[in-house]
Parts: structure tokens; C-alpha cells; sequence
């Protein structure tokens, strides 16, 4: 078990987390990981935030330098992408950059394979200055882009929209957010929170667009405007942010069961025993929600990664984590625990208009989920009062001035 030879598809946060905690726990076997991407496993969320507005610079990016995968004799192979998996034989095949294919052999199989932007159907797909945001290559582009440019739309106002938003209205532009939904944040999170954001986004001058869709982008070479249900708009650089889908075709195509993701069980396993999964991809149970959720998140391709490595090692503690995630736009951390999906009661801490507060959410008495924005002792209070399902007084939840330590 300790010998064996694994290979990792996917050259991301949670295959790097695989090939660490295997190292770790003393895993004396091959490990190679294959990434189509021609960079080090990088961390994504600086890429909407810090590393587009130029603060962090790309070294920074990587989630670890060159010199630990030599030393922990983790063989990264770049640019190489996996186009199928032969499970009867054991084996991948893959191209290179330069479009030579070849194979590699396995024991076991890691697909961490994460999701890839939803696109957005248009009649002329090569026109300059649209743009999707995933990888360090489409910043590269974007940056590119905004060089001149004086107008910007962004086509969805999830997450990475809206903090494409603010890094773009910090650096001058002027900034229209296209939103087919009701509100900003529909799919995440309660109107409370999307109330709160759709006004400080307003505030900083950006202007957004609910209740609308998109019709077609125009332009010759490069963008001119982008018609919506609502009229034309005038854009020189447009960021589509409409969700993302995982990446699982490797897997169905192999016969491996795939709804939604890659469907593993509470130890990351697939359907085919020798072949596990982790990350954005993965469709897995929760044991908390029980049902099975698909989460994109860091903690989520931390957590599933060291799981998967437990499983390998024939350790298998089973994946049983409260979900978290953040978003940073302008001075504003927001911070997420749990899912709020279906909560039958809320309560707010503390004033909106302070910049500074939290919603907590309730299903059948108990705290599912909280939404921090500037409040990070909230926010880890939380984590534990949802994991632990903690009997939390609603009174004294709401009332600010008692420390969130001593609601329970
Ligand atoms: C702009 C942006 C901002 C984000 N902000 C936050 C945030 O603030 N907080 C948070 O918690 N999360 C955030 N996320 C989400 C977070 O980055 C992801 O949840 C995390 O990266 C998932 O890791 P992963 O390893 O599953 O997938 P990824 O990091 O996507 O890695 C998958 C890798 O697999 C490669 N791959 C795919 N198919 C193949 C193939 N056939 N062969 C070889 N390689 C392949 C891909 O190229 C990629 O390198 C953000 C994501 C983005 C894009």
C-alpha cells in the first residue's frame, strides 16, 4: 500500500494537497501529477482579487515553490493534458504541449480535475477583449485588456463578477454589472446580504443591472457594447463570470459515475474502487446536510485532498466538514459558513450600514449557515455553533454587545 504508484489528474489546490499529505504521512510510492495548465499549483482566489489589481505578484500565487515537489519527489508534469483513462488497463493517455501523446500507468487515480467557466454562447467567439476569469493565463489576458480601456460589463454578479468589480472601479473604470437573476448573489446567499452588497456597489459607482439578460456582444475585432434586455451598453473589455461546470468529462467518458460532479462516496472514492476524487469536480455526501452537495471552495479541495490521501493509505476517516469560503471586494471580507440553502429563520448582528455584521440562519431551531461581512470572530464562532449544533440564544445573538462567545 505504502509503494504503490499514483497519478493525479489536475494540477490544482486539491491535487496538490493529495501529493502533500501523502508525503506527509509517509507515502514511499510514485506520485505524478498532471496539469494541463503550464504553471506550479497555484491558489485561484488572489487571481479576482489582489493579483488582477497588481498587488500580489505571481510568485506569490503558488501554493508551494519548485524545490518541494524535487525534494518530496512529486513529479509535476506540466502541459499535459489528460484526454482518457483506460481503467481495464490502468493507464491515461495524455498530450503534451506540443501535441505528442503518451501514457502513463497507475495503482490508483486521482481526478481533481476542478470545473472550467460556463460560457457564454456568442456568434463571434474569437472577439477581442472578452474574457472568463479561471486560471493565471485569463488574467494575463484581462490585464492585457485593460490597458486603455475605459468601460467595462461584467455578465453575472456571483462572486467573481462582483470582485472583478471593485479591483476594476479601483482601477478607474467605469463599471456596469449585467445580472439575469432578481438580485446579485441569488444562487449564495439570502437578500439580506445581495441588499447589502447591490448598495455598496452602487456606492463605489458601479452600476448593476438585475432582471436582465444578455442578447449578444458586439463588435468587429474587438468588443463595442453588449445588448441586453434592458438596451446596449458601451464596453471595451467584458468579464463573464456566469458559474462553471466540473470537470468530469474524463470520468463518464470511462465509465465512472458522474451527476453533477464526480460522484464519491464520505472517503472520496469513486464508483471504481482504485480511482478517488476531490475538489471542485467531486459530488459528494454531506454528512451535516446529509444530502450530497458539490462545493467550490479552498477549504473544500484541502479537506477532500487529505481525505483522499487517508483513503489511499487504507486510513479512511470519512470527509465530515461545515463548508466555508470567503469573498473580499473593496474593504469588505465576507465570510461564509454552511449553506443557507433552505433556513427557515434568520437573525442579523449587528447594522449594516456600519460595514460590520452577520446573518445567521436557522432550519428546525438550529443554526445551518452565517454570512460575516467584516466580522471574523462571528464567523468562527459560527463554524463551530453549526458543526457542533450548538443551542444558541437568539436574543443574545442579536444584541452586539454581548461577545458572540457567550450566545450559547
Ligand atoms: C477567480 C477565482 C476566485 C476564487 N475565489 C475563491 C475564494 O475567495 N475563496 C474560496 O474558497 N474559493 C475561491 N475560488 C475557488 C477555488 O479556487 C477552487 O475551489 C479551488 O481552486 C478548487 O481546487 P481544485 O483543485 O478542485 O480545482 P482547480 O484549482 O480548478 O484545479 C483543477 C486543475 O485541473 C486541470 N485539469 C482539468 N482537466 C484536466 C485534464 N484533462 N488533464 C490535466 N489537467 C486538467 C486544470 O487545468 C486545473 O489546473 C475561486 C476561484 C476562482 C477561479
Amino acid at each position: 500500500m505504502n509503494e504503490k504508484n499514483i497519478v493525479i489528474i489536475g494540477g490544482g489546490q486539491a491535487a496538490s494537497q493529495v501529493a502533500t499529505s501523502l508525503r506527509q504521512k509517509n507515502f514511499m510510492g510514485d506520485i505524478s501529477i498532471l496539469s494541463s495548465e503550464g504553471y506550479l499549483p497555484y491558489q485561484r482566489p488572489p487571481l479576482s482579487k489582489k493579483y488582477l489589481s497588481g498587488e500580489l505578484d505571481s510568485e506569490r500565487l503558488y501554493l508551494k515553490p519548485e524545490k518541494f515537489y524535487q525534494d518530496q519527489n512529486i513529479n509535476v508534469m506540466l502541459n499535459s493534458y489528460v484526454e482518457e483513462i483506460d481503467r481495464g488497463n490502468s493507464k491515461l493517455t495524455f498530450s503534451r504541449k506540443n501535441g505528442e501523446e503518451d501514457t502513463i500507468s497507475y495503482d490508483n487515480l486521482v481526478i481533481s480535475t476542478g470545473t472550467s467557466p460556463r460560457l457564454i454562447p456568442l456568434d463571434n467567439p474569437n472577439l477581442k477583449g472578452v474574457h472568463y476569469l479561471r486560471s493565471i493565463e485569463d488574467v494575463e489576458g484581462i490585464k492585457k485588456s485593460l490597458i486603455g480601456a475605459k468601460n467595462m460589463v461584467i455578465i453575472g454578479g456571483g462572486y467573481i463578477g462582483l470582485e472583478v468589480a471593485a479591483v476594476s472601479r479601483k482601477l478607474g473604470l467605469s463599471v456596469t454589472v449585467v445580472e439575469m437573476a432578481s438580485r446579485i448573489l441569488e444562487r449564495v446567499t439570502s437578500p439580506v446580504i445581495s441588499s447589502f452588497y447591490h448598495s455598496y456597489h452602487e456606492s463605489q459607482g458601479v452600476e448593476i443591472m438585475t432582471s436582465t439578460s444578455v442578447n449578444g456582444i458586439n463588435g468587429d475585432l474587438n468588443v463595442s457594447s453588449v445588448e441586453t434586455s434592458s438596451g446596449t451598453i458601451e464596453a471595451d473589455i467584458v468579464v463573464v463570470g456566469i458559474g462553471v461546470l466540473p470537470c468530469q468529462n474524463l470520468a463518464e467518458k470511462a465509465g465512472i459515475e458522474t451527476n453533477n460532479g464526480i460522484v464519491v462516496n464520505e472517503f472520496c472514492i469513486s464508483s471504481d474502487s482504485n480511482v478517488f476524487s476531490a475538489g471542485d469536480c467531486t459530488l459528494h455526501p454531506s454528512a451535516f446536510y446529509k444530502r450530497d452537495i458539490r462545493l467550490e471552495s479552498v477549504h473544500n479541495a484541502i479537506e477532500q485532498g487529505k481525505t483522499v490521501a487517508s483513503s489511499i493509505m487504507e486510513e479512511f476517516v470519512p470527509y465530515n466538514q461545515i463548508p466555508w469560503f470567503w469573498s473580499d471586494q473593496y474593504n469588505l471580507k465576507f465570510q461564509i459558513a454552511g449553506l443557507n440553502n433552505d433556513y427557515d429563520e434568520y437573525i442579523v448582528r449587528g447594522r449594516p450600514e456600519d460595514n460590520s455584521f452577520s446573518v445567521f440562519y436557522f432550519k428546525d431551531g438550529f443554526m445551518i449557515s452565517s454570512d460575516c461581512v467584516n466580522s471574523a470572530p462571528e464567523h468562527m464562532m459560527s463554524r463551530r455553533f453549526i458543526f457542533n449544533r450548538a443551542e444558541v440564544d437568539l436574543e443574545k445573538l442579536q444584541n452586539k454587545e454581548i461577545s458572540i462567545k457567550e450566545v450559547i
